[in-house]
């Protein structure tokens, strides 16, 4: 398999090698040259697999050169060994038609470690047979930096750097990251939102001397593979409510458009997916986008769903790069002048293909814990407000649909106490391996939104 740059101009590269850079050369991200598409026998195969055995084989032809088959069941065997529920990723019917798939048993209890968990074996497995270390920078709104610290704490070769927007992020997400005690493990606050963190990251990445200065490797969604990871689940979701002899769709709670892409690769590869809704908190901007056909940037507004507190959402440029018939050089242009303006008019054919699959929602903080509260007395159960927002989406998305339609669970709702429990007068307990997490000593320093200060800081600690 070989990878292509949505801005045209960067190398083209095998898994390997998009694994380790993240961000290509020129400033865009990686996708597939082609998608390996699957037929109704192949997936029919597939219903009966374990969730590891499923893993394997969806990514098996994505990583192709990089590892055989066998040594990549063994890195996903191990990968999702210790998630919190035997079926790792379980489907709960709420309503007629309404699914949701709960994707918070991993360590870190939200959906990245779905991903992140086998992206940490697959960086040990390629930086040992390379003999290289790795500096690992990403940015975080608050549950990447965890799942990417749980998978990477204690490896050897990875040193990694987080940066959250300070003051931002919810105290269990803080603490999940800021209470891990290894070496190699280093949190940084930004006095900023969490775009600044985002673009410190790309600042820096685009910092050719210095990225080869540290091995830079990026663990944000930028990272094809943390794509990769993900798509296995939606294969799993539609396959066990019927597909491919029946259509499923998916509402899901956005920030970076990383796991709904996911969810237009498991399209790509063939199954009947005929719509994703794209769920939105006051941070609205693909719900406008998919409203008007135009993307505007506006200043990012905290919300009870700070994950998806996001106003540029990187992985965007992914789909928007097959809406441009793969025309980097188009794509380039316009994402530079959106870059600079804060503002893109997409041509209306692109707009109209977008639309065609995908549909938007928003929802501000009083409908989310509307539908907290709605479904905790329907159902009696307890939802984080990131998954209540895509709950309502899918309520409200399947118009003209006559298929199930599975909203993901992206994060457990003890990671969103104060909020489930404003809702629903219930507080929700931690699982039993993290209820000492607000005893444990937290370590983390505090910088400046500067690009300058990043660098010298993960100089000075690499050199150590
Ligand atoms: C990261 C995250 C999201 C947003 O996912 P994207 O891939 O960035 O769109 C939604 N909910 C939770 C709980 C998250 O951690």
């Amino acid at each position: 398999m070989r990878y292509v740059s949505t801005r045209g101009t960067a190398s083209v590269l095998g898994f390997e090698d998009v694994l380790l850079a993240g961000l290509a050369r020129d400033g865009g991200l990686y996708v597939p040259e082609e998608w390996p598409r699957l037929s109704a026998g192949d997936f029919k195969a597939l219903a009966p697999l374990s969730y590891p055995a499923l893993a394997a084989r969806i990514m098996a032809p994505f990583t192709a050169g990089c590892l055989d088959e066998d040594a990549l069941a063994t890195l996903c065997a191990d990968a999702y060994a210790d998630f919190g529920h035997p079926a790792v990723a379980p489907l709960k019917q709420l309503d007629d038609g309404l699914w949701m798939m709960e994707l918070f048993h991993g360590p870190t209890l939200a959906f990245k470690d779905y991903a992140l968990q086998i992206v940490g074996r697959l960086f040990d497995h390629v930086l040992g047979k390379r003999g290289r270390r790795m500096t690992v920078l990403g940015a975080t709104s608050g549950d990447t930096g965890s799942a990417a610290i749980e998978a990477l704490r204690g490896r050897d070769a990875v040193d990694v750097f987080i940066l959250h927007p300070e003051g931002r992020v919810s105290e269990v997400q803080r603490r999940q990251m800021t209470t891990v005690d290894a070496p190699n493990i280093h949190n940084i606050a930004v006095e900023g939102t969490f775009d600044d963190c985002q673009d410190l990251v790309k600042a820096l990445f685009n910092d050719h001397a210095f990225r080869d200065e540290v091995g830079l490797g990026a663990v944000n969604s930028i990272n094809w593979a943390r794509v990769l990871g993900q798509i296995v689940y939606y294969v799993r979701a539609a396959l066990a409510l019927g597909a491919p002899d029946r259509d499923v769709a998916f509402a899901v709670p956005t920030g970076n458009f990383g796991n709904i892409f996911a969810g237009y690769g498991a399209r790509e590869m063939g199954l009947p997916i005929p719509r994703l809704i794209c769920a939105s908190n006051r941070n609205d901007i693909l719900a406008r986008f998919l409203e008007g056909g135009s993307l505007e940037a506006r200043a990012v507004e905290p919300s009870l769903s700070p994950s998806m507190d996001i106003q540029i959402s990187s992985n965007f440029e992914r789909l928007l790069f097959d809406a441009y018939d793969r025309d980097g050089q188009a794509l380039d242009a316009d994402m530079t002048a959106f870059r600079r303006d804060g503002r893109l008019s997409v041509e209306r054919s692109r707009w109209h293909r977008i639309r065609e699959l995908f549909a938007g929602f928003r929802l501000d903080d009083a409908g989310t814990r509307a539908e907290i509260a709605r479904l905790y007395a329907e159902t009696g159960e307890l939802v984080d407000p990131h998954s209540a927002i895509g709950i309502a989406a899918a309520r409200a998305g399947t118009e003209g649909l006559a298929c199930p339609v599975v909203c993901l669970a992206t994060a457990h709702p003890a990671k969103f106490p104060d909020a489930v429990e404003k809702a629903t007068g219930r507080r929700p307990a931690l699982p039993d391996r993290l209820a000492d997490l607000y005893d444990r000593p937290e370590r983390v320093e505090r910088l400046a939104n500067d690009a300058d200060a990043l660098r010298a800081r993960i100089r000075d600690m690499v050199a150590k």
